[in-house]
């Protein structure tokens, strides 16, 4: 089907009343909708070197839906995609440098790892003749394609069979797997960096929270010359809250949030904007922002 509005455009999007749309004509309609200026201005194609050396090519594009800005990256050659959100009224410079440093991020390391062609091991996973080994740590992509019911795991970029990912998860028989699903737009994992176990009990938070706010109150006042550095202490303690909010209860994480900023406003000190910054990110995070 065509575009609506171009004719020799190839429509994408289905606006229910409204019509068939291309990307762009969408983001076009949706901008006036909302009442802001579509960005443009940005490098369509970006090409970013990995760990070994070599180099991925990726589209980018931008999809502005009610109350959302998205931003994906889509390698043209491979399977590698990263995503990022953001308002649509926000500055999107910002979600695109945040796009960049995320495909930056997540090409800094490898799942897979290369196996010599010294010896064979019955349980690698074998790509185009080369033999790989999962690593301990690692990410992947869930792909279902619904037509022919055929699902797989995308891993550095490539597709790999579920069975062929299982063999090699042979090579950690008797260990435990600890798995979390997340969405694409969340933070990725990259170089020298782990997943840890993090407690999201809504009096633990509480009570992490209480303990930081404690190292900079003296008589629960805040002095101008702490502030800056108990906010950067204290948004470690809303990033549990955002993890309360997304794996938890999404009325917990409300009561949690609620509880931060009433002790928050509560804190006498001298400065000029606190706690505004940390109250507007408590909003984001239990969406109320
Ligand atoms: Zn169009």
């Amino acid at each position: 089907m065509k575009c609506n509005k171009f004719k020799s455009s190839e429509a994408t999007i289905h606006v229910a009343n409204v019509g068939e749309f291309c990307l762009d004509c969408h983001n076009n309609f949706m901008a006036e909708l909302i009442g802001i200026n579509k960005t443009s201005d940005f490098s369509k194609i970006i090409s970013v070197y990995d760990v070994e050396g070599i180099v991925h090519e990726f589209e980018i594009s931008n999809m502005i839906i009610p109350g959302f800005s998205v931003w994906k990256a889509e390698e043209m050659e491979s399977a590698y995609q990263f995503e990022v959100l953001t308002k649509p009224e926000e500055n999107q410079a910002d979600a695109i440098q945040k796009l960049h440093e995320k495909i930056l991020t997540g090409l800094g390391y490898k799942t897979l790892a290369h196996m010599s062609d010294n010896y064979f091991v019955n349980n690698a996973i074998r790509i185009s003749k080369e033999g790989y080994s999962l690593n301990s740590v690692g990410t992947c992509r869930i792909e279902h394609a619904e037509e022919e019911n055929t699902f797989s795991l995308v891993i550095d970029g490539k597709n790999i069979s579920l069975h062929d990912f299982g063999q090699a998860l042979t090579a950690f028989e008797g260990f435990n797997m600890d798995f979390q699903i997340r969405d694409l737009s969340d933070e990725v994992l990259g170089k020298d960096m782990v997943l840890a176990q993090v407690v999201i009990n809504p009096d633990v938070i509480i009570e992490h929270f209480e303990r930081t706010l404690g190292w900079f109150l003296e008589r629960d006042f805040l002095s101008y010359k702490r502030a800056s550095a108990c906010v950067e202490a204290l948004v470690e303690r809303v990033d549990e809250l955002e993890l309360l909010y997304k794996y938890g209860s999404l009325d917990k994480a409300a009561q949690v949030g609620e509880i931060m900023k009433r002790r928050l406003i509560s804190i006498d000190n001298d400065t000029d904007d606190f706690p505004e910054y940390l109250l507007n990110m408590i909003d984001q995070v239990i969406g109320i922002a």
